[in-house]
Order: structure tokens, then C-alpha cells, then sequence
């Protein structure tokens, strides 16, 4: 792998690599990355989607590195990690010279809210910190609280500007990063450092993706635009301090007759724009947009420093409503639904959180390949590329087209030694209303035949708390629930006693490291197909098959091939590693697309026979 990364930054030539957990990846990623910076005298972007590998590139292989490379390169490498200005403390804004949208709610005397303790445990650790990394806050806070702290790219007044300005965490990660030979991000700054106009990184020419099968997610999520009650809300309160109380009157009211509607309407995707919906959106964008004229120019923020970063806020807020609204109003200007390139849907309200309306774009692979692909050469590397076999999918959502080479540089495990593929092929096929009895029967068996070590992966979080509550009653071991406490909490408490089994969803199809004995049965109760209602992956499911391909073979199964290769890659994590995947879902052998999804899984032994299979954790339990 280290020569074929060091051959494609040669060559400026793109290069996917499928590379096994245990590989050593990030070495041999780390290692060309490095002599190319030193020979460009250049920084190298590395990109990772967790914290969790942010940490262990900054923490433990990059200063490893550093200190085996040192005396056979120029100079030590310098490495630093850069995030997104809403990561970091902003100084400006704790000195309360900015709004602050919440206060009302977090210090409601009646109530010392959860959040309202956090917000205190910041303000503590803000004296103490020297990087002002949220990251490094530990626990760590909700978003509400760190809200009251923190500032979007957006909203920042530039370090010029700002009175705060030369003791910026975010300039200082900044400056750092600019000195540094390999500088560490995650998905969403690398995303936003190709698309927007200013560089947020610094200057680079090689982009090595870590984690590259959530790239596509991440980026997606960073060009989702939302409009709630909430979001105009936040720009009529910032603006009614600043301009005559009509206008922002006038705004209030076209988000409330939003509101209305959105809270009326039933959520989903949003095929054809009720005139209603739209006169509605036309109302938000123009009060928006008689708001900002209001205002008054921009730069006159010179003039009046007291209320600077009240206006910037202020601006920044109206000018999402106005843009927002226009666009949605835009993704259903074509011709016919076949052109269109945006989707837009409803997501229902859920506690405090109101009815939102967000629009997507159906694809991110021309962005990618026109802004990021473009003048760089991109490593793509993760355990999961390579989905039935072959990288054509993956490369077909990141817009890659003809100069790019795929490797699978494989496993050190020996997976037909080592693992069991085990599918329940008698079981029936899973239905809507739940788990049915059998499954239950099914994951009792199996789950008593490993003495508990159980992860149990599920499709939704229903059926995890479903199944957590039937198979208490059942078996006499610990059985813990995703939600029953942090998720890392969950998992410590997991990997420390064999007997106790952990069930859960999404995050722990990705999240979970557990070698040792701890996890010898991985559970996966269906196969993971996103949900039908799922707006955008059925809008691409559709775009795909109106302009002639297979709509669910390259959206629906190949989100399935990936997730479920992700869940089977939780088993073996160790060299001395043992133990079953068990699907349960029966289609895995038995329908036509079983094919493309049994070659992106790890190459297991496989059986379909449920005797076998407790045989082997049997024993398996025995020896451990
Ligand atoms: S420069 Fe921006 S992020 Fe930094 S303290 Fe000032 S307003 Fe906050």
C-alpha cells in the first residue's frame, strides 16, 4: 500500500485502497504522505470521519512517526489537527459580544437544566484550555451548550476585526496548521475548504481520505439546507434588535404560517411543491430579503464595532432563510422530476425540535470530482471499498471517472479460520411489524451456545429495544441497549465483562472495537436496505433507474453491501480473534442480489446450518 500511494502522488493519479482493520493503513498512508511533503516543501490534508482516528493519527502514530523519521528527512515532520471554526471556543463570543439565541431557556431559574450545567463545565474548562478544541472537552456537551460558545465560519468576524482576534483558538489551530507537513481534518472542513470561494485549509496538492466509505454522507450533510420555525425564529429575534420592529414582524409571520403548514403536512419527500408550500417559501424569502436591505450595507459594521458581531450573526441568519428558501423553491424548476437535481423533504418535529424542511442534492459526485478531484491527487482508503467485489460503486458516488486505480491490498486475518458466516436460511423472511417470534427464538439459541459476548446489530432502533426487551425475560446474562447510557460508556462496560451482550443500530455498525473474547457472535438481525421512506436514497434510487440503471442495485444494495460489511467487520479485530457472524435475514442466500452483498462481506466460512453454528461457539466458549 505505502508504494502504491507513493506511485499515485508520483503519477497525480487518484487511487482507492481497500485495506483490512490490522493492515497498518494509516502507516502506510502516513509514510508517502510524509516524504512528499518534504520533498514539496507542501502540507499534506489527511481526512478522517471519527474523532476516534483523529486521535490516533495525532496521538499515537503521527508522533511515532516523527520521531523514526526525523534524522532521514530535512527536518522533523510537523504535523497539526484543523477543524471547523464551530469546533473551537470563540473568545469574542464568550466575552459576550455576540447574541445569544438560547439564554432564555438554559437559565430558567425553575430548572438548572442539564444543558445550563454544561454550559458552566465550559466556561470553567475556557480558562484552562490552550487549544479551545471541543473535542478535548471530556465528557463531553451537547450542542445547545456549546452553541452558546462557538461561532459558524459565517458568523466570525474575521481575526482583523475582532477584538479577540490574536488569541483565537481557531486562528492559532490555523497558523499551526499552516507550518505543518501533514495536517489532520475531518470530512466536512475538507469538504467546505474545496467548495467555498476562500481557502480554509492551507495549500495542498495531495488529499489522502481516511474513512472514505462516509465521505459521500458527510459531504452531503455539509451542503443540506434546513427550514424550520426554528431557523427563521433565530434570524427574526437576532434582526428585531436591529432594524424597525415591523419588518422583523413581517418575517415572524411568514415563519409562523411556515410552521403551520409544515406541522399539517405529512413528512417525506416532497415530489411536487403544493402552492401553498410555495407562495409560503415565497413570503420567508422576501421578508428575508426586506430584512438584509433593512440592515443597510454590509461593511458598515466599521462604524458601529459595539454592534459588529450582532450584525454579522444577523446577516448570516437572514441571508440562510433567503438562500434556503430560493433554493427549494429553485429544486423544482425543471422540466420533469428526471432533471431535477436537488431533493427536497419533510422531517417530522421530534421533542423541541419543530418540523423541518431540508433540500439535498440528489448527487455529490460532480462536486467532488469538479472541486476536490480536480487539482489534487486524492488517496480514498478504508477497510470497505470494494462492494461485490469491485470498486465501481464507490467510485461512481464520489464522481470519479477514468484516472483513478483501485487495490485491495487485503487482510493479515485469516478469515476461513477464523470467522463463521452463518445465515439462518430457514428463518422467515423479515416483515414490517417487528421481530417475529422465530428471530427471537433464533438469537436466544445462539447467544446462549457463545454464553453471552454478543453484539447485536439492528436494523432500527426499534427492533433493538424490541429484542433487548423479550431476550431480558429470556437469558440469565447482562444484556445492555444502545441509549441505556453514552454509547462509549455502553461499550467499555461491554468489552469488560465476556458474559454481558450489547444490541443496538446505526453507530455501533461502525463505532465498535472490541478484540478479545468479549465479542465472538456478531448478530445482524436483517439485512440493512435504507428504509424505504428514506427521502434521499429514494430519490436516487429513482434518478438511477429514470436515466437507465438499476436504481436498487446501486443505491439500496449497495448501501446494504456497505454497512453490512462494516457490522462484520466488528468480529475480528485481533490476530488471535474468533468467532460467528450470524445474519438472520434469510435473503442473504436465497434472493438474487444475495450474491453482490455475500462477495462484500469478509471471506468467511460459510454455513447456513444452525446446529453447526452453535457447535462452534460451544466450543469457542469453551477454550476462551
Ligand atoms: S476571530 Fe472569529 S472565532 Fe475567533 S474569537 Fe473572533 S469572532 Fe470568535
Amino acid at each position: 500500500m505505502a508504494r502504491a500511494v507513493r506511485d499515485a502522488v508520483e503519477a497525480k493519479e487518484h487511487l482507492a485502497v481497500q485495506a483490512g482493520t490490522g493492515t497498518g493503513k494509516s502507516l502506510a498512508y502516513l509514510i508517502p504522505a510524509i516524504r512528499h511533503a518534504a520533498d514539496s516543501d507542501g502540507a499534506v490534508v489527511v481526512s478522517t470521519a471519527t474523532i476516534a482516528l483523529q486521535r490516533q493519527l495525532v496521538d499515537r502514530d503521527l508522533p511515532r512517526l516523527a520521531d523514526a523519521l526525523e534524522g532521514l528527512l530535512p527536518h522533523r515532520p510537523e504535523f497539526a489537527i484543523l477543524k471547523g471554526r464551530r469546533n473551537y471556543l470563540c473568545r469574542h463570543k464568550m466575552a459576550a459580544g455576540m447574541p445569544d439565541d438560547e439564554d432564555d431557556q438554559l437559565f430558567d431559574p425553575r430548572e438548572v437544566s442539564a444543558t445550563g450545567r454544561m454550559v458552566q463545565r465550559i466556561q470553567e474548562w475556557a480558562s484552562e484550555t490552550e487549544t479551545g478544541d471541543r473535542d478535548e472537552l471530556v465528557p463531553g456537551v451537547n450542542d445547545q451548550a456549546w452553541r452558546q460558545f462557538s461561532v459558524h465560519a459565517k458568523e466570525c468576524l474575521g481575526a482583523q476585526r475582532c477584538p479577540s482576534g490574536m488569541e483565537c483558538f481557531a486562528e492559532l489551530a490555523r497558523e499551526r496548521a499552516g507550518q505543518a507537513d501533514v495536517v489532520v481534518t475531518n470530512h466536512a472542513l475538507l469538504a467546505i475548504d474545496a467548495m467555498e470561494d476562500f481557502p480554509v485549509l492551507p495549500e495542498h496538492d495531495v488529499v489522502v481520505v481516511d474513512e472514505a466509505h462516509e465521505l459521500v454522507d458527510r459531504v452531503t450533510s455539509v451542503v443540506t439546507d434546513e427550514l424550520s420555525e426554528g431557523t427563521v425564529g433565530v434570524a427574526v429575534r437576532r434582526v428585531g434588535r436591529l432594524i424597525e420592529q415591523g419588518l422583523a414582524d413581517r418575517l415572524q409571520e411568514a415563519g409562523e404560517d411556515l410552521a403551520a403548514l409544515l406541522a399539517a403536512a405529512p413528512p417525506g419527500r416532497v415530489d411536487d411543491l403544493p402552492q401553498s408550500l410555495a407562495l409560503t417559501l415565497a413570503l420567508v424569502r422576501d421578508a428575508a430579503f426586506a430584512c438584509i436591505t433593512a440592515l443597510g450595507p454590509r461593511n458598515k459594521d466599521k462604524d458601529d464595532p459595539e454592534n459588529a458581531g450582532l450584525r454579522k450573526a444577523t446577516f448570516t441568519a437572514l441571508d440562510e432563510v433567503h438562500d434556503t428558501a430560493q433554493r427549494m423553491l429553485d429544486a423544482f424548476g425543471a422540466d420533469s422530476e428526471a432533471d431535477r437535481a436537488e431533493v427536497v423533504w419533510l422531517d417530522e418535529g421530534r421533542g423541541r425540535i419543530p418540523p423541518t424542511l431540508r433540500v439535498a442534492p440528489l448527487s455529490v459526485g460532480g462536486m467532488l470530482r469538479d472541486k476536490l478531484f480536480g487539482d489534487r491527487t486524492v488517496v480514498l482508503t478504508s477497510a470497505t471499498l470494494a462492494l461485490g467485489g469491485s470498486f465501481d460503486g464507490m467510485a461512481r458516488q464520489w464522481g470519479l471517472t477514468g484516472d483513478w486505480t483501485g487495490i485491495d491490498v487485503g487482510s493479515p486475518f485469516d478469515h476461513p479460520r477464523s470467522g463463521i458466516l452463518y445465515v439462518a436460511k430457514h428463518l422467515p423472511q423479515p416483515g414490517r411489524d417487528g421481530l417475529p417470534e422465530a428471530y427471537l427464538t433464533e438469537i436466544t439459541e445462539l447467544i446462549e451456545a457463545a454464553g453471552g459476548r454478543t453484539l447485536g446489530l439492528f436494523s432500527s432502533m426499534r427492533a433493538a429495544k424490541a429484542a433487548t426487551e423479550a431476550l431480558r425475560e429470556r437469558l440469565d446474562v447482562p444484556l445492555l441497549c444502545q441509549g441505556d447510557d453514552s454509547t462509549s460508556q455502553l461499550v467499555k462496560q461491554f468489552s469488560a465483562d465476556p458474559a454481558t451482550c450489547l444490541f443496538g443500530t446505526l453507530s455501533l455498525w461502525q463505532g465498535v472495537d472490541v478484540p478479545g473474547e468479549s465479542l465472538t457472535l456478531v448478530v445482524i438481525d436483517r439485512i440493512p436496505f435504507p428504509r424505504p421512506d428514506d427521502p434521499l436514497a429514494s430519490a436516487r434510487q429513482r434518478h438511477v433507474a429514470a436515466t437507465g440503471g438499476n436504481g436498487f442495485m446501486s443505491v439500496a444494495a449497495t448501501h446494504a453491501a456497505l454497512l453490512l460489511a462494516q457490522g462484520a467487520g466488528r468480529l475480528l479485530r485481533s490476530m488471535d480473534d474468533r468467532g460467528v457472524v450470524a445474519v438472520l435475514d434469510p435473503r442473504l442466500v436465497t434472493a438474487r442480489y444475495g450474491g453482490f452483498l455475500l462477495n462484500s462481506l469478509p471471506p468467511f466460512w460459510r454455513t447456513t446450518d444452525p446446529g453447526k453454528v452453535r457447535e462452534a461457539l460451544r466450543r469457542l466458549t469453551a477454550d476462551a
